[in-house]
């Protein structure tokens, strides 16, 4: 899971967010998620060295019973048949680009979008590119805040969005078309600065008929239902970036229709890739690991086999549940957003409006999203 390492560069920090700030260039309307009581973190934006040293303090310590074999490729995988014909291996065999062959019971396919494991076994997966890439990098605020807000502007080239990492810095990610993410990554540092903070601040995409009417249904919807949500805030400015900074991302959305074969189960971006407007990407691979983890340690105290395709039917099933309709939704998500046209931008701006004001719906949606 070690693609961003680029974007997380600056000292290892785990930041809280209280709030998510989400709104739309074309017209006045957000959205805005956040814990009643600010004491309580709404998420954690943890950064990938952090991850990453966490997980080899673990390893370390488990050593009696795990050996990580670093800067390791797999070149070949042999599979074998579920009902042991007379010819087929009892295991999974992989081939490591060294030469070495290893054995086991269960493989757990976690390679990535363009999975190997996946592809071998011949999984079909829907996927298709965006047409866009993500532009991320380290940013340097213009003066320390207490910075625990994430915001998200909408544009209709793609979303921008800025995400706390400690008071006087946050973490860009900036989806645009190919060709302006390249642009992006070629600007001299004050261009690229007064690009970000000009794509968090301008209102050149807003028009008066949308204005017009955002406000009218504003104005009905606070007659109607009393809480008008948290009072408007302004992100902050950026003023810098980090060294080293500005790294881009090709971005797609891929689904495996199958996460589990006879002894392999796939988890993480290799059954599921989406795009990073939700920041949902590493979480949904989280999601995976915890409920994978629970099944085989049932298995394992009941004395079953690993890799026997029962509990792996119930890790496919349990997560495709939680999976899909996340995939779906923000998929739709980068569909609405992707448009300037009109009607489209009244029919969300009035959705996202009266989400806005439903704190039990709000709730639901922070539910669904942490689970
Ligand atoms: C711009 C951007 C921003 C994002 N922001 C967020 C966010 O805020 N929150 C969030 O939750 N998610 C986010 N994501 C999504 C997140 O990065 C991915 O979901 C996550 O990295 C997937 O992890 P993974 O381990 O499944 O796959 P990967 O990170 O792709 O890791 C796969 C690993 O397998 C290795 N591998 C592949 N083939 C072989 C082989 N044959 N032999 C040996 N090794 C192999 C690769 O080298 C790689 O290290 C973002 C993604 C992007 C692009």
């Amino acid at each position: 899971m070690i693609p961003l390492e680029s974007c997380f560069i600056s000292p290892c920090i785990k930041q809280t967010q209280n709030n998510f700030w989400v709104w739309d260039a074309c017209s006045d309307a957000l959205i805005t998620f956040d814990k009643e009581n600010l004491q309580d973190e709404m998420a954690y934006i943890v950064e990938n060295d952090i991850v990453v040293a966490a997980l080899t303090q673990q390893l370390d310590g488990l050593s009696d019973n795990v050996q990580v074999k670093y800067r390791s490729k797999v070149v070949k995988y042999a599979w074998p048949m579920p009902h042991q014909a007379a010819e087929s291996i009892p295991w999974v065999q992989i081939t490591l680009a060294s030469g070495e062959t290893l054995q086991t019971k269960l493989l757990i396919g976690a390679d990535g979008p363009n999975s190997m494991v996946r592809r071998e076994l011949g999984i079909p997966t829907v996927k298709w590119g965006y047409d866009q890439s993500a532009v991320v990098a380290v940013l340097h605020l213009s003066e320390p805040t207490e910075n625990n807000v994430a915001w998200q502007r909408f544009l209709p080239t793609g979303p921008i969005a800025m995400l706390p990492l400690s008071d006087t810095e946050s973490s860009l990610v900036w989806s645009a078309s190919h060709r302006f993410a390249e642009e992006l990554l070629e600007m001299d540092e004050e261009s690229f600065v007064d690009a970000i903070n000009s794509a968090f601040w301008s209102n050149e995409n807003q028009s008066e008929l949308i204005e017009t009417a955002g406000s009218l249904f504003r104005s009905a919807l606070s007659a109607i239902m009393p809480s008008a949500g948290s009072p408007r805030q302004l992100p902050p400015s950026v003023a810098g970036i980090g060294p080293k900074s500005r790294v881009m991302f090709p971005l797609g959305m891929g689904h495996a229709s199958e996460y589990i074969r006879h002894r392999v189960a796939l988890i993480g971006d290799a059954a599921h890739r989406v795009h990073p407007l939700a920041g949902q990407g590493a979480n949904l691979g989280f999601g995976d690991v915890a409920c994978l983890t629970q099944l085989l340690s049932q298995a394992a105290f009941n004395g079953k086999d690993l890799g026997a395709i029962q509990h792996l039917l119930e890790y496919e099933t349990e997560r495709q549940r939680h999976n899909l309709p996340m995939m779906a939704a923000i998929d739709l998500m980068k569909r609405l957003y992707s448009t300037n046209v009109a009607p489209v931008v009244l029919l969300r701006t009035f959705g996202l409006q009266a989400t806005n004001m439903l704190p039990s719906l709000k709730e639901q949606i922070m539910a669904f999203a942490s689970k």
